[in-house]
């Protein structure tokens, strides 16, 4: 796992600051969606290899939610961005 994360708000941290809180990559089914889109939203995850989008949480800094950008398979981190601005149109 990658040593230190680029904060956008606090700068270079150690991971031990974070806390990790799953794939960024899915999105919520609508209310009226089938039982099976919420079944794979709520219990099924991939196992990607190579470059994959998660979700962080800064517990131990800031405490906004982040998207890094991570290869699962040499653990180098590529991206970091704030999730909140991201999903306004911010970039992730
Ligand atoms: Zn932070």
């Amino acid at each position: 796992m990658a040593s230190l994360i680029s904060c956008p708000h606090c700068g270079t941290r150690p991971k031990e600051e974070f806390t990790v809180k799953g794939d960024a990559s899915i999105s919520r089914p609508t209310a009226d969606a089938g039982e099976e889109d919420w079944y794979d939203y709520v219990y099924l995850r991939g196992n990607p290899k190579g470059l994959h989008k998660e979700y962080w949480h800064h517990s131990s800094g800031c405490r906004r939610w982040l998207i890094v950008e991570r290869d699962t398979v040499t653990h180098k981190v590529h991206g970091v961005s704030d999730a909140a601005l991201a999903k306004l149109g911010g970039g992730a």
